[in-house]
């Protein structure tokens, strides 16, 4: 298989399993070091439900990163502008960063906004 970066021919560097039933292959690029799978046949399967069932870490997750990245945007970046928040899921982080005070938005092409309707990111004009 190609590098769908550099276009080097890549070997196989192991094999997963994806979704609990697919083994799948993965290539990895000694030129350039990306990591790859062989074509992807289980996407529109795996995007049925945009959050796993068993993703039981999801909430706490979110939590933690944003307490995490609220000190960093107050000490390294402008903590006035607008951040954006791609494949941000059920809205749960941008949810999170607007209480904070946060000028957060949303945008995720396989999920619905569940949390942060109303702060869709529209490109041209948020
Ligand atoms: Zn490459």
């Amino acid at each position: 298989m190609n590098c769908k970066i550099c276009g080097q021919d890549n070997k196989i560097f192991f094999n997963a399993k994806i979704l609990n039933k697919y083994d799948v292959e993965y290539f990895h690029c000694d030129n350039c070091g990306f990591l790859q799978t062989e074509e992807p046949y289980w996407l529109e399967e795996a995007y049925n439900e945009s959050i796993n069932v068993s993703d039981t870490g999801y909430m706490q997750r979110n939590i933690i990163l944003s307490k995490k990245l609220t000190i960093l945007l107050s000490l390294l970046f402008d903590k006035n502008t607008k951040f954006l928040d791609y494949a941000g899921g059920y809205g749960v982080f941008v949810r999170l960063m607007r209480d904070i005070g946060f000028d957060f938005y949303w945008q995720d092409k396989f999920s619905k906004n569940l949390l942060a309707r109303g702060f869709e990111y529209n490109e041209g004009g948020v």
